[in-house]
């Protein structure tokens, strides 16, 4: 018979705490470097897109100063007027193009007031309208306009294909004093940069990664370590709390709590097994006070101590024995019927009158009292069969000790049933 295998308190809790936390930390972790990576990709984005747009305002302010003899002519009121002679475009063309060669600008096109193109680095588009342009209208009302965009295949000032190319395109607003007079639209390459923001975000990420799993690593072994501590403290405590610190079997409690888990299942065991019996035997050591008195109270321990291994030893390994008060065991028999019941009471009564317990070299002659009482069909009320094997107890001790009896159910617990 053993008592361990039950004593051990349900450690799911704290297992399921462990894993909750390690989903926890894995979420958290994919979502902060998700975060982090697009936070750090936004904002080298928008640095390039910045830093392109003035660029491209710098490049046109000096275009302007440097080509204004091409770029303007006068009107009829002797102010200067955004225009550009067709016998000039070549010029032009050549002029921009040898000053464009330093920068990482890859398409240019000037526009005038009336949203048309008067120049092109695509000469087929100079003459054109372009009338549903939102951005080029927000760059003819003053403000510069600049966004960022992927193009598959693109065409160069030197009119050479490039493939994949990241380029910012840029609507600078052309001013005569307060009044603007049209646009430029510079298409600068940015393809350089973004390679350097995808490895800044992938080195970054990496990084953080690396710190958070081992932030979240050295944590989780922490709590793990304390999560055994509890563990540990737990099973003590289940321990402390179902054991009997003197004899080491079940105390009342926990006797009593596997006698009531026992008969509430006792329905079910029937319908698996027809004959199904569920017994008790109520246990009361003779004149235990006279041991004490005679030989003291460490020996009366030593004596309590050797009887539960003595009763232990005797019944079947898995019959359960508890302590059930000072010098009183109750012994819990699954599945065995009153006649057998009778016979495990007899051995045991056998086993400690037999042989001598001991203390000191010195034997102790003790006996035992017993009552037994089995659950009957449909019996599933704890306190009326405990109440029984106590009622044997009693007439066992009335009889002259040293024996088992039981009495009969009452006929009103007979007619309950
Ligand atoms: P009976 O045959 O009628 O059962 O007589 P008894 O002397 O055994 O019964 P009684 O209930 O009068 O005495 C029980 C004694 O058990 C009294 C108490 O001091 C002793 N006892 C209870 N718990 C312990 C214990 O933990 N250690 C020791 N040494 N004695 C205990
Ligand atoms: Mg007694
Ligand atoms: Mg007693």
């Amino acid at each position: 018979m053993s008592v361990e295998a039950d004593t051990n308190p349900p450690k799911g809790n704290v297992q399921l705490l462990l894993k909750k936390l390690v989903a926890v930390a894995c979420f958290s972790i994919i979502i902060i470097i998700a975060g982090t990576g697009y936070g750090i990709y936004r904002v080298y984005s928008d640095q390039v897109l910045r830093s392109a747009e003035e660029d491209a305002a710098h490049i046109a302010a000096v275009l302007l100063v440097e080509q204004e003899d091409l770029l303007f002519t006068d009107g009829t009121d002797g102010q200067p007027v955004l225009f550009v002679y067709p016998m000039s475009l070549d010029t032009l063309d050549r002029r921009f193009r040898r000053f464009l060669k330093a920068f990482e600008i890859v398409k240019i096109k000037i526009y005038n007031a009336d949203k048309m193109i008067i120049f092109s680095s695509e000469a087929a588009l100079i003459g054109d309208t372009d009338t549903g342009n939102l951005r080029l209208e927000r760059a003819l009302q003053g403000s510069p306009d600049s966004h960022h965009e992927n193009k598959e295949a693109f065409r160069d000032l030197a009119n050479e294909e490039m493939l994949d190319v990241d380029v910012v395109e840029s609507y600078i607003p052309i001013r005569i004093g307060n009044a603007v007079v049209g646009a430029f639209e510079i298409y600068a390459d940015v393809t350089r940069y973004r390679k350097e923001i995808v490895t800044t975000v992938i080195n970054s990420v990496f990084i953080l990664g690396i710190i958070l799993v081992g932030v979240f690593g050295v944590s989780f072994f922490f709590v793990k370590n304390a999560s055994t501590h509890v563990r540990e403290a737990q099973d003590k405590l289940h321990v402390l709390a179902t054991i009997d610190a003197l004899t080491g079997v079940y105390n009342r409690g926990a006797i009593v709590d596997r006698a009531r888990k026992e008969i509430s299942r006792i329905d079910r065991r029937r319908q698996q097994q027809n004959d199904y019996s569920l017994s008790f035997i109520m246990l009361d050591i003779d004149h235990f006070k006279k041991v004490n008195d005679t030989y003291g109270h460490l020996a009366g321990d030593q004596v309590l101590r050797d009887m539960a291994l003595r009763i232990q030893e005797t019944v079947r390994d898995y019959d359960q024995l508890g302590r059930y008060g000072g010098e009183e065991f109750l012994l819990v028999l699954p599945d065995e019927s009153f006649e057998s019941a009778v016979v495990a009471a007899e051995r045991v009564r056998q086993a400690v009158r037999t042989r001598p317990f001991m203390y000191n070299d010195t034997p102790l002659p003790v006996t035992v009292s017993l009552g037994i009482a089995t659950s009957l069909s449909g019996e599933e009320n704890l306190d009326i069969v405990l109440q029984r094997a106590d009622e044997g107890l009693y007439k066992a001790k009335a009889e002259g000790r040293d024996r088992a009896a039981w009495v009969e159910p009452s006929s009103a617990c007979l007619n309950k049933l």
